[in-house]
């Protein structure tokens, strides 16, 4: 039996254990044998495939592969020597998104949530912590518009950046209606499903791009001149 460590295109999970269970041996090549496998995800139970050349040392991979006994690493198992990369199908694997130019303690809080967010296929448990982390996106996002004034309530701080002019109207209630989706998120158990955090994601995503990625990418004497303008 061969086994490796592989990041799951299905169900997002990290280092996920994979299984080779069926194998196809093409021997029709002068100075190759391609071997066609086909691997479990151990989380998940669904399938990846690959074909992977070997030009030496044939015997120890079909010993591998035929062991009902023994397990073997997938590069242990071929020559030393090998030098070909090993690409599997499908490749859709999941990313996380981090918008540019966004502070530092966002970027904290975003990782956290984008890292539950491309696991929950395989762990629905993931769903309301990650709803969760994205709310501490928000609300940290929020605390560094106001210059880290952050003892005011939510709602309050939101209200007060469109006042002062930092949040437009539309952003206003784009951020009250995250800031209602993802309370749901932690107030509610049952009712705060997958389709639930996707929508969340990407509300959080759009607005963070909004509010930091845009206004960084505005060179300075524009901003000037929109201000001059406006007096
Ligand atoms: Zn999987």
């Amino acid at each position: 039996m061969i086994t490796f460590k592989y990041n799951c295109p299905h169900c997002g999970t990290e280092n996920s254990g994979f299984e080779v269970r069926a194998h196809y041996e093409n021997t029709g090549y002068s100075n190759r044998t391609i071997f066609s496998i086909l691997a479990i995800c151990n989380t998940c139970c669904r399938s990846i495939i690959s074909d992977i050349p070997i030009s030496d040392n044939i015997t120890n991979f079909k010993k591998a592969l035929s062991s009902r006994d023994n397990y073997y690493n997938l590069m242990d198992a071929l020559s030393h020597s090998y030098v070909y990369n090993i690409n599997f199908s499908p490749k859709n694997q999941l990313q996380t998104e981090i918008p540019e130019n966004l502070p530092d303690s966002v970027i904290d809080e975003l990782n956290t949530a984008e890292d539950l967010y491309i696991q929950v296929k395989a762990k629905p448990h993931f769903i309301k912590a990650s709803g969760n982390a994205y709310r501490t996106t928000l609300e940290r996002a929020l605390c560094e518009l106001a210059e880290n004034d952050d003892r005011a309530k939510l709602n309050k701080r939101i209200e007060k950046l469109f006042e002062t002019g930092k949040l437009t109207e539309g952003l206003k209630d784009f951020a009250l209606r995250i800031r209602a989706l993802s309370s749901e998120a932690s107030h509610t158990y049952n009712d705060f499903s997958l389709d639930d955090l996707k929508e969340l994601r990407i509300f959080t995503q759009l607005f963070l791009r909004y509010t930091f990625t845009l206004p960084a990418m505005i060179p300075n004497n524009s901003k000037e001149n929109v201000s001059e303008n406006k007096n």
